[in-house]
Formats: C-alpha cells, sequence, structure tokens
C-alpha cells in the first residue's frame, strides 16, 4: 500500500501531475481530504475483520485504504480509467483482499459474477448520480445489511423524511422501504477538494427486519410510486391519470382509488405508508384480474 498524504490537496496535485492525470468534473470528483470526515465514517460502518465490502468510486484510495486497514474483502467500482490503473499497479498492488471493476458502477455493480452481494456498500458519491446509484440497487434488491454513503446533504434531507415533510419524495418512500436512513454526519464543504458548492452528508442506511414494502408488490408499487408522485402538489387522481409508467386509464384509476379506501384528493406527499401499500395491493390485485 503506498503512503500518499490524503489529507494534503498539494500532495494529490503532485501525485496526479506526477502521473500525468487529470481531475474531471463530469465525474464528480471531490476527494474527502478531512481525516476526521474519513475516521467518522469508516466507523459507521461497523466492519468486522474478513467482511465483503464494496466500494463505488474509490478516486485515489482515501477511503479505500482505510478499508484495506481493517482487513476487509474490498471491491471498488471506479468509472476514471487513470485513477483505476493507478490504484490496481501501483497504491495498492501489493494488497491481496482487493480488488478493482473499472467501468461505470451504475453497469459494474450489476455484473453476476460479483454475487454474492457483499455485506457493506460505501462511497462518498459523485453528487451527479448519487441519486440514481442508490435508487438502482433498491430496484435490483441489492439490499446488503448497511450502506454508508456520503451524498448531497438534499439527498439525505430527502432519504430522511417522513410523510408530509417539504423534503418527503418518491425517492423518499424507494429508500426507505428495506432501509432505515439516518443523517449521521454533516460534511462542510472544506472537508473535500477541490471544495463542492454544495453542503454534503453522510447518510447510514440499516435494513430493516422487515421490509414496509412486501417484496413481491415491488414490480407493480415502484412504477405506482412513479405516477402517484409525478407532480409535486397534484392530486393522487390527477397524477395516476397523466400516468407516465402505468398506463391504468380513468376507469381503472377509479378502481383503485375505491379499493384503497381513498378520495383521489389526497397529495401523494401526504400518504401514510399504509396507504401506500395498499394502493399497490390494489393495483397487483387488478392487474391479477385483467390477465
Ligand atoms: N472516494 C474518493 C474520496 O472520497 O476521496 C473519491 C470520491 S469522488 C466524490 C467520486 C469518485 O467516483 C471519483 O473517483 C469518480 O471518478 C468516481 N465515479 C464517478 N462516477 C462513477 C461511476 N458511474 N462509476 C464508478 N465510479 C464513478
Amino acid at each position: 500500500m503506498w503512503n500518499l498524504n490524503y489529507d494534503s490537496p498539494k500532495e494529490i496535485e503532485r501525485v496526479l501531475n506526477e502521473k500525468g492525470l487529470a481531475m474531471s468534473k463530469k465525474f464528480g470528483q471531490n476527494f474527502l481530504i478531512s481525516p476526521e470526515g474519513r475516521k467518522r465514517l469508516i466507523d459507521l460502518m461497523e466492519l468486522e475483520k474478513g467482511m465483503k465490502v464494496w466500494e463505488i468510486g474509490p478516486g485515489l484510495g482515501a477511503i479505500t485504504h482505510m478499508l484495506l486497514k481493517e482487513e476487509v474483502c474490498l471491491t471498488s467500482f471506479e468509472i476514471d480509467h487513470g485513477f483505476a490503473s493507478l490504484l490496481r499497479d501501483v497504491a495498492f498492488n501489493d494488497e491481496e483482499n482487493f480488488d478493482l471493476v473499472e467501468g461505470d458502477a451504475l453497469k459494474t455493480l450489476f455484473k453476476k459474477k460479483l454475487l454474492p452481494l457483499p455485506e457493506r456498500i460505501v462511497g462518498n458519491l459523485p453528487y451527479n448520480v448519487g441519486s440514481v446509484m442508490i435508487g438502482k440497487l433498491i430496484e435490483n434488491s441489492y439490499l446488503p445489511p448497511l450502506m454508508v454513503f456520503t451524498l448531497q446533504r438534499e439527498v439525505v434531507d430527502r432519504m430522511t423524511s417522513k410523510p408530509g415533510e417539504d423534503d418527503y419524495s418518491s425517492f423518499s418512500v424507494l429508500t426507505q422501504m428495506d432501509y432505515e436512513n439516518k443523517l449521521s454526519l454533516k460534511l462542510p464543504k472544506g472537508c473535500f477538494w477541490p471544495q463542492p458548492n454544495v453542503e454534503s452528508a453522510v447518510v447510514v442506511m440499516k435494513k430493516r427486519d422487515t421490509p414496509l414494502v412486501p417484496l413481491g408488490l415491488r414490480p407493480v408499487f415502484i412504477p405506482l410510486l412513479r405516477d402517484l408522485f409525478h407532480q409535486r402538489r397534484k392530486t393522487i387522481r390527477n397524477n395516476l391519470n397523466s400516468s407516465l409508467y402505468g398506463n391504468l386509464g380513468k376507469e381503472k384509476v377509479e378502481e383503485l382509488l375505491s379499493r384503497s379506501g381513498l378520495t383521489g384528493n389526497e397529495r401523494a406527499e401526504a400518504l401514510s405508508w399504509d396507504s401506500l401499500v395498499r394502493l399497490g395491493e390494489s393495483a397487483l390485485e387488478i392487474s391479477r384480474e385483467a390477465l
């Protein structure tokens, strides 16, 4: 393992120059230069020796090197080919417990040969694709017991908000079906280099013993969710009628609402989990009856 001083932008810049590498804005590259921030992040992961861990977006290895010190079995997923070869061939080339998967994690994470799933997934996620990545993990039922991510503060607010709160959205529902999410650490802009324009926070996602939405309901529930929340402040009747995903048609929308015990004038942001699940169950019944 190399001995880069991850706290020092100067050092990082020197290594990048030496290796002829450039930072890429499009990949959301903001390195976590705060040693305290990195330590807290690792503590939140509740690691044990030998655990299987996946890291999304290792960059130059600021978090990677700490994970390897914890003696976990680590696979990191990096899109930047220059960073990937530096990690694999220089930084961690002598680490037996380190594997690097090069390419877009939105695709590479789902390669069958990497299964079984790890016990932990972690990442200081690029701002532009952080929420897409988490959504994709959940929609593909990639649900390890614990995930820890650094994200834009607003994304964490959506993941932790409750029905009726301002930030509550379909993403809140999607990420809370299987997980209890907690904003566990705020990271001011100065914790990163280069400094991002937005505030960041660490979210800890702890898997629930029992999911709030049964797994069998998901193929119907997830498209329904998108329809219900399609436009904020619209009633669920209007949103379902201008349906993008479910394409139910007016008659079936009324049937769905009445079977679910709803008037249709409710806003999705205010629906309780019980109402959402009832809507999902009714939609499943209706689709089965149509067969
Ligand atoms: N983990 C490092 C740290 O904390 O200092 C770097 C974090 S930086 C915010 C995000 C990293 O994710 C960058 O290394 C970037 O190249 C990588 N990345 C961006 N998009 C990616 C994608 N689709 N798949 C895999 N890695 C990606």
